[in-house]
């Protein structure tokens, strides 16, 4: 890289000195010039520049393919190359990690480093290539259209985790691929804060209900008539939710959903919007509840379930006691409870019917076991709102168990490195974050726990009471606190709150609806229901429907222990694969191209561990290269290298040319690599480089 032309220096380890101020300074005489990536090493820095920069075309791919990191300006290109290669030449399974807060630009640079793979390979243009490559770019419209969000931190916001892996052959072109979701954010579709909106799929079908084609449908076309989306914000779709209407269709068409398969999707879509709209009133002739209105109709018609029996199921459920079954009618309270179950349940089950398409499109099939990998993983980032719940707690304890991985890899991979390559090195001090996870998914003891011992009590027990029984099994951990532990904490409401100290700051969750959440019941009868559609792939989405309610006895895994789980194994996955990394960092609050925030961005660089990130790289040696790629780059320093040196091994010519030039108290030579340690060296042999 020429440094002179260069604004800031493009490696964090090069910085004189390492303090919290000289960091920010570089960051922001780089964002400042439009330059958002810098590395630390290989690690690649990346801050949101909330506007479109022309770095991403066809003259950069070329630029960034096949080339080693230092050899260009930092970019998302050089990672995903980098990990590209790392797979198809060494043949071992790499992932790219990409963490930061929500509206830090995950999504955006996943979609880069996937764009970027594609435009890379496939040089000879093999159909069936060409077909996993579409689908796999593709999937990103569908996956957000029925998985992301306008939130008050970003208008597009992921409400759901992704891990995707692409699968390669010998030759290093994508031949399938596998997405895992993690939890959706299903509460969104009953209940938004103000300023939010619903996923953006609402707003697409409203955009465009009004033609021929989805006059079936039954829409008005206006967020305001229905109870879900007229809440948060109710705006009227705007013209890019109708574009995004045409680009999702466009998108299922490539991936080979058939016209009824993209009719099922607005459908389910519609129904729910119909579905908070049934209200119930009192039954004079019963002690129940009846539907009122003509939604429970439109529902019927749309989910093609019988209005009788939908009606029922909404009105009443059956109970199994000792093997006998029973009627049993709803209090309106739990009338209420069980639609808005349904309408989050349906809308769950859609999305990941969705997933499940979009997998079989790209199953590499019978090529799977022995093709290598690259794992891509944008996961919904820390986030803090003015009201926090289970999911809020969920994604937070999430990016609590990301950081784990990176602190555990990133000094693991270092200290791995300069053992194989045989260099004597010491260990730096983290802030290990390892307690907060423990905090929240320790076995018996950690607040998981705590939830589905509560769940456990149907009926019995109420969040209050779940409260009471975190600060008494927590009221040790320093993470952890409430008012009842801590009286004088006026910011924390009592009985209904309680904080946690994650790595990233404080948040304070409200109790309110985690016990509900965390059990995610959903009356048996709805479940039958919907598993009698005669839309077949409505159907599909409910096979336990067909279970016998006197036989299932077996108590289903939580919400909570689910996500655990899943994250548990998401973490497994990850450490088993060669990892790289992307840190992204949101400049400000207002999504402004121009304003780096110092307090916010410093904080983020803080949590992030992004200066022990620089210290661990550079208390080592703050540049590695392999001896070939040493000498290609600066032979034509030394006469006794350039043109080649024909004297011994690169190891000997890399020597010969550190010792002439007065560096060799400055390096140690691993068994492929050359380490140096201060970055002047660096300098002065790239200055030697551009003198000459
Ligand atoms: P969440 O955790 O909420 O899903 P995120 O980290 O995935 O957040 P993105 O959706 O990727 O955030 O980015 C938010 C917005 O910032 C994008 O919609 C886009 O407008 C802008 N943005 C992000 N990265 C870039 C980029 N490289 N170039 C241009 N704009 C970008
Ligand atoms: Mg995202």
């Amino acid at each position: 890289m020429a440094h002179q032309e260069e604004v800031g220096i493009h490696d964090f380890v090069l910085l004189d000195e390492i303090t919290l101020q000289k960091f920010m300074e570089n960051l922001r005489k780089r964002f400042s010039a439009g330059h958002i990536y810098t590395y630390i090493g290989e690690v690649c820095v990346s801050v949101n520049p909330y506007k479109t920069l022309n770095i991403y075309g066809p003259e950069h791919v070329a630029k960034y393919k096949g080339r080693e990191i230092f050899e260009n300006p930092p970019h998302v290109y050089a990672i995903a190359d980098r990990s590209h290669r790392a797979m198809k030449q060494q043949g071992k399974d790499t992932c790219v990690v990409i963490s930061g807060e929500s509206g830090s630009g995950k999504t955006e640079a996943s979609k880069i480093v996937m764009k970027y793979i594609a435009a890379v390979t496939n040089i000879g243009q093999r159909q069936e290539i060409e077909r996993v490559k579409n689908v796999l770019l593709q999937s990103n419209a569908i996956l957000e259209a029925f998985g992301n969000a306008k939130t008050n931190r970003n208008d597009n916001s992921s409400r759901f985790g992704k891990y995707m892996d692409i699968n390669f052959d010998f030759k290093g072109d994508p031949i399938g691929g596998h997405i895992n979701n993690y939890l959706l954010e299903k509460s969104r579709v009953i209940l938004q804060q103000t300023g939010e909106r619903n996923f953006h799929s609402f707003y697409q079908v409203l955009s465009s209900c009004k033609g021929s084609e989805m006059k079936f449908l039954e829409l008005t076309g206006d967020p305001k008539s229905y109870h879900y989306t007229n809440q948060g914000s109710s705006s009227p779709p705007t013209d890019s939710d109708r574009m995004n209407h045409r680009a999702t269709i466009a998108a299922c068409k490539t991936l080979g959903f058939t016209a009824a398969e993209i009719d099922t999707l607005w459908r389910v879509v519609a129904a729910v919007l119909h579905l908070g709209n049934v209200t119930f009133a009192v039954d004079a002739n019963s002690d129940g509840v009846k539907v009122t209105g003509d939604s429970a109709a439109k529902v019927s018609r749309l989910l093609q379930v019988t209005e009788t029996e939908l009606c029922t199921a909404l009105t009443e459920r059956v109970i199994a006691a000792r093997g006998e079954v029973m009627q049993k009618a709803h209090t309106p309270v739990e009338a209420e409870y069980g639609r808005d179950a349904l309408a989050k349940a349906v809308y769950d089950r859609l999305f990941t019917w969705i997933v499940k398409k979009i997998n079989s499109a790209i199953d590499a099939g019978g090529f799977h076991h022995k093709a290598t990998l690259i794992g891509v993983l944008d996961i919904y980032g820390f986030e803090v709102f003015d009201s926090n719940s289970f999911e809020q707690l969920c994604i937070n304890y999430c990016n609590e168990k990301l950081q784990q991985l990176f602190i555990e890899l990133v000094l693991k991979q270092e200290q791995e490195e300069y053992l194989k390559e045989g260099i004597e090195w010491q260990a730096v001090e983290y802030f290990n974050n390892e307690i907060i996870c423990e905090l929240v998914d320790r076995p018996h003891k950690g607040m998981f726990a705590i939830l589905d011992e509560a769940c456990l009590n149907v009926g019995k027990v109420t969040d209050e009471m779940l409260l009471e029984a975190m600060d008494k099994k927590l009221d040790k951990h320093e993470h952890y606190t409430s008012r009842q532990l801590c009286p004088m904490d006026k910011q924390l409401q009592h009985k209904t709150q309680f904080r946690i100290r994650h790595y990233a700051g404080d948040v304070v969750y409200n109790i309110d609806s985690f016990l509900d959440k965390n059990k995610d019941t959903l009356f048996q009868d709805m479940k039958r229901l919907l598993y009698s559609s005669s839309n077949t792939a409505i159907a599909s989405m409910w096979p336990e429907g067909a279970m016998d309610i006197t036989k299932t006895t077996k108590r289903p895994l939580t919400a909570g222990t689910i996500f655990k789980n899943s994250m548990i194994a998401l973490v497994k996955t990850l450490a088993s694969k060669e990892p790289f990394y992307i840190r992204c960092i949101k400049p400000n609050e207002n999504k402004s191209p121009s304003g780096l925030d110092n307090n916010r961005v410093e904080h983020q660089v803080r949590y992030l561990g992004l200066l022990e990130n620089v210290r661990v790289r550079r208390a080592g040696f703050a540049h590695r290269q392999r001896y070939d790629r040493f000498l290609k780059r600066y032979k034509m320093v030394s006469q006794f290298t350039w043109p080649n040196f024909r004297s011994g091994s690169d190891r000997d010519g890399t020597r010969v040319l550190i010792e002439e030039k007065g560096f060799a108290h400055d390096v140690k030579y691993g068994h492929t690599k050359l380490f140096i340690k201060s970055p002047s060296t660096l300098f002065k042999l790239e200055q030697m480089r551009a003198e000459l």
